[in-house]
């Protein structure tokens, strides 16, 4: 693995990036001038960016309990971003402290941080991977070294897809994935979509595609097409606020971004 400061010496500070863009939205530390002003241009247009951001998180956070909680202990989180507490292997190693977890982001800001993801229970394992999800055998490959690919794996793509177009190769990513796993695996997604709230999504879009960085908004049944030939598990394709929800009811209701966990039988 690289050190932390060849790792920081990549940054490029020039231009936003998902992962800060994200961080700021957050209230993280870790976004630079032009992610921060991305960020608030994003949340001048659609005051609900925050509450997505922070919606979405959650997600993650209920997602990987629920897979864990159904004996899952194999995890694949591709396009992890910058670490904020609790992450997925805080989460999964605290229904099972044996869980394995392979963490991966192309993003150096993220190996930055390598070291806060890796700080896991010593009975577990936790391992980062520098790797593009537009990759999927590279980190099949990496992931292989750690995760046993013959037995069920939770593989998370939160919040990714948006920024992997369709004709990017977004649904073969998907499918070369989940079809290295084995039966019982779990697919878990999280991304945007205009279906709630058009116009702000779109104006968001610009303005990211301004900032030099695609993001694509999916309906319901283009995110429902990832999860063919997988059993979605209740609720469905909902928003990630919707998804087996636990704060209070001022917490639901649509945020602009679908989540849904399928598995595989
Ligand atoms: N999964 C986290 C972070 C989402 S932000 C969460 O939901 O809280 C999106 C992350 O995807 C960023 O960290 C960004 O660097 C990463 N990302 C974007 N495109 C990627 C790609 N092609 N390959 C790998 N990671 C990517």
């Amino acid at each position: 693995m690289t050190g932390t400061e060849s790792a920081a010496t990549r940054i490029d500070t020039t231009r936003p990036h998902p992962a800060r863009v994200y961080d700021w939205f957050l209230g993280g530390k870790d976004n630079y001038p032009v992610d921060e002003e991305l960020g608030r241009r994003i949340t001048a247009i659609d005051q609900g960016a925050l509450r997505a951001a922070r919606a979405n998180r959650a997600f993650m956070q209920r997602a990987a309990r629920a897979v864990a909680e159904d004996g899952i202990r194999q995890f694949l989180d591709i396009g992890t971003g910058i670490p904020t507490e609790p992450n997925l292997h805080q989460i999964a190693q605290s229904v099972a402290p044996d869980s394995r977890v392979v963490y991966v982001d192309n993003d150096p800001i993220v190996l930055a941080h390598a070291s806060a993801l890796l700080r896991g229970t010593p009975e577990g394992v936790t391992q980062y991977v520098q790797a593009d999800a537009r990759d999927p055998r590279s980190i099949l490959e990496q992931a292989a070294r750690v995760l046993d690919l013959d037995r069920p794996v939770a593989l998370s793509l939160i919040a990714l897809l948006h920024f992997v177009a369709d004709e990017d190769g977004a649904h073969e990513v998907v499918s070369t994935l989940v079809d290295a796993l084995a039966p019982g695996s779990r697919l878990v997604l999280s991304m945007m979509t205009a279906d709630f709230e058009r116009e702000n999504v779109e104006r968001g879009i610009a303005a990211y595609a301004a900032g030099g960085v695609t993001l694509v908004a999916r309906s319901r049944d283009e995110v429902a097409a990832f999860f063919r030939g997988l059993d979605l598990l209740e609720p469905g394709v909902v928003s990630v606020a919707d998804w087996r929800p636990a704060g209070t009811p001022d917490d639901r209701g649509p945020v602009s971004l679908y989540g849904a966990v399928g598995a595989k039988s």
